[in-house]
């Protein structure tokens, strides 16, 4: 019987009716997210060995990771006085010998038998009398039992020759076929090993790759030199040589950062094509006016930042613009000033912080700003009671409030504004493109600009906020003092806290941060914090005014406790990272944070922001209460050495991946699945230029050439950049 022809549609087959794999097998699949032969074709790799050539044992270097294919001459076992099992197996090529030996090895390895065939791969040592292997790999090749020796031996021996010899040629499960080649190594889920997982996906890659169906146009896969789809996922899954590989990861990586960029310009072509703002121009008279309120002189990034936010606002399409500069860089100037252009056409505006500390302090400094003007503000947060909020929404649909200053709050519900003409979010990459969308209004699009103080590295910038204009405040207002840091070890500790209280002595105030652990909950982050504050108040702090903050209470005791630091009734303030962003009190000069092993560097650097604001100098301590990692001293002696943000988000996307901070997935767009926004770089630059230039000739993805790459733009960010489908 011939199997029935496949066509596209088996692609969505679910795993468990293909030959292979079944009902049990699916269910493990399904951990993994792959539910269709599909996902499996689009589940790749994490890592390969590199099984291409085999040595001969004479001809090993020294240290050099290396494959050597021989029969078990011998296994010896041994338990140490510990109770540790060591075994210790004797490979050999004709007359040569390897020892490879494992400590406490695990199952497969305990079970080698004399005259089995394996290759064994890993680092060799000399020792006096042969070669040794410590830990090495090792696959038990399925060979006839009478193999040809001197062949297996030789040098630069080929996969094919094994694959030939083998008793299963083609049976991808067989450890010998993948001789001679790169092998795949899948991310598992229990229960699913990796011979299981070759097996299934590379069965799969040999009867549905082909049913794949171009989703680049012509023109791009010659301008970018790629290969086909189909090409692409066979060599990404069974390759036969490195430049498989390379070649099929440029194609995915581009087709991946290509269709994330077209969600993004057909998101910002949405927003404003067919977007009618207010025009709300700066005139001469308007910045001479608000210009007076400022007790300074603006810094020219200052300057330029605000120019071009007026460009924008002067123009009826909404301003869609992220404003960045670094903790202190003066970006509260920039926020001020574009609302108050937007108040002096009539409009309202609307600033909303990540948490209610921030949006209070928003309020008083813009309250202190605008004393003396007619600008009418009301604050809007999650404590304010429900007849406040209800007068503070009549005031807002009857336009007797200019400037409304809150939290999240402000899109829960639908406000009724009179004339919404700009909203300001600060520290816009807490909040998600969704909440974004909310504060949308019905008729009128008001203009939006968002400010972050975390240095977002070029290439994130590009990827999550691929639909914003940028805006970068580099310089720092003049006057602003140098912080310094240090990394302070397990037995420098006491000096440490003996110097901030000396600070303290002096009149400064100071932070001690308490991290949160990204696997805790925040009750566990309390804890951390409570004890720490009785340790310091019952020793090295005794007898200061010692306060702590944290995310368990109230707000109205959050309110008090920041208040009373503020005035300088309290000396040092315990906290758990409530005070990340923003906060603004100069005469606290010191900081200490605790496990700072745990933070990013950029979240350590947004911390250091809080210290040096006043006329005295700074100075942060890295608290340790672990030995450290080599690795990780290393990283937070990169943080003491420099102050720019840049290069420690930098290092930290390097580092940590951009999983952490910058994470698609925190930004409510799906994870890429092969793209490494570092690695990447160049075909990120290419793929956002071929995006903007494609939606601007065909902004729905209308041409009939281009249904497929609609549907791959739509079936993955559809959804999540609200694209909806109109076609
Ligand atoms: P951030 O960018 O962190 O929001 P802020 O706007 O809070 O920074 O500014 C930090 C401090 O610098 C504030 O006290 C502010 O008054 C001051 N500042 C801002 N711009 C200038 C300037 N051009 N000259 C002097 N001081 C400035
Ligand atoms: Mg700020």
């Amino acid at each position: 019987m011939t199997p029935r022809p496949l066509s596209t549609k088996d692609l969505f087959r679910p795993l468990q009716y293909v030959a292979g794999v079944g009902p049990d097998r699916a269910d493990l699949l399904a951990k993994l997210e792959l539910k269709t032969v599909a996902d499996v074709l689009f589940y790749f790799p994490r890592t390969y060995e590199d099984l291409t050539t085999t040595v001969r044992i004479d001809q090993l270097v020294e240290g050099a990771e290396a494959t050597v294919v021989g029969v078990v001459h011998s296994v010896e076992r041994q338990v140490t006085r510990a109770g540790k099992v060591i075994v210790g197996v004797l490979v050999a090529q004709e007359n040569q010998l390897m020892r490879a030996l494992w400590f406490n090895p695990t199952f497969g390895i305990k079970d080698l038998q004399k005259g089995a065939w394996v290759a064994v791969r890993g680092a060799p040592k000399r020792k006096t009398m042969r070669w040794e292997m410590i830990h090495p790999k090792v696959m038990r090749l399925d060979l006839p039992t009478a193999p040809p020796l001197e062949q297996l031996a030789k040098p630069g021996l080929r996969g094919a020759d094994v694959a030939a010899a083998s008793s299963r040629p083609d049976d991808p499960s067989a450890d010998s076929i993948w001789l001679g080649k790169y092998r795949p190594v899948y991310g598992l889920t229990e229960g699913l090993n990796q011979r299981e997982m070759r097996k299934i996906t590379t069965n799969i890659v040999r009867r549905y790759a082909d049913l794949l169906e171009e989703a680049l146009t012509a023109d791009l896969i010659e301008r970018h030199q790629l290969c086909s789809i189909t090409q692409a996922v066979h060599g990404i899954h069974c390759p036969q040589q490195a430049s498989d590989v390379e070649i099929a990861q440029s194609r995915l990586v581009y087709q991946e950062l290509f269709a994330l960029q077209l969600g993004l310009a057909m998101r910002r072509y949405r927003m404003t094509a067919n977007a009618q703002s207010p025009i709300l121009t700066d005139t001469a008279k308007i910045r001479g006016r608000i210009l007076r309120l400022f007790p300074f002189e603006l810094t020219n990034d200052q300057q330029q930042a605000i120019d071009q936010v007026c460009e924008d606002m002067g123009r009826a399409i909404p301003m869609n613009r992220m404003l960045q500069g670094d903790v202190g860089s003066g970006k509260t100037v920039v926020a001020i000033y574009s609302l108050l252009l937007c108040v002096a056409h009539g409009y309202q505006a609307a600033l909303m912080a990540p948490t209610e500390i921030l949006a209070r302090q928003h309020f008083n400094t813009l309250q202190k700003q605008l004393k003396s003007s007619r600008v009418r503000m009301g604050l809007m947060t999650g404590s304010v009671s429900a007849v406040d909020r209800a007068k503070l929404e009549s005031d807002l649909a009857a336009g007797k409030i200019d400037i409304v200053v809150g939290t999240q709050s402000l899109v829960r519900g639908n406000i009724p504004w009179q004339r919404l003409g700009l909203v300001i979010i600060d520290e816009g990459h807490k909040f998600g493109v969704k909440q974004r969308a909310k504060l949308k209004q019905g008729g009128c699009d008001p203009h939006y600009l968002v400010m972050t103080a975390t240095p977002i590295p070029r290439s994130a910038a590009m990827t999550l906020f691929g639909d914003l204009d940028l805006s970068v405040i580099r310089q720092t207002p003049p006057g602003r003092q140098p912080v310094k840091s240090y990394l302070v070890e397990l037995e420098k500790r006491d000096s440490w806290w003996q110097f901030m209280r000396k600070q303290v002595e002096q009149g400064r105030q100071a932070f001690v941060v308490v991290p949160r652990i990204e696997t805790q909950a925040d009750d566990d982050q309390t804890v951390t914090a409570t004890r720490i504050f009785e340790e310091l108040t019952q020793g090295v702090l005794q007898g200061l005014r010692v306060e702590l903050l944290h995310g368990q209470m109230s707000g109205s005791d959050k309110q008090r406790i920041m208040k009373s630091f503020h005035r300088g009734l309290t000396q040092v303030l315990v906290s758990t990272t409530v005070i990340e962003v923003g906060i603004d009190v100069p005469n606290a000069n010191c900081m200490a944070i605790c496990s700072p092993q745990r933070l990013g560097l950029s979240q350590l650097h947004q911390l250091r922001g809080r210290v040096g604001r006043g006329s005295h100098a700074g100075y942060v301590g890295l608290v340790l209460d672990e030995i450290s990692q080599p690795e990780t001293r290393e990283r937070l002696q990169l943080f003491c050495r420099t102050t720019d943000g840049f290069e420690l988000a930098e290092a930290d996307l390097k580092i940590r991946g951009p999983g952490d901070l910058f994470g698609t997935r925190q930004h409510g767009l799906p994870p890429l699945l092969i793209a490494d926004l570092f690695r990447d770089h160049e075909w990120l630059v290419k793929a956002r230029n071929d995006a903007q230039a494609l939606v601007q000739a065909d902004p729905e993805l209308a041409d009939p050439s281009r249904k497929r790459l609609r549907q791959l733009v739509m079936g993955k960010y559809g959804k999540v950049l609200e694209l909806g489908d109109v076609g």
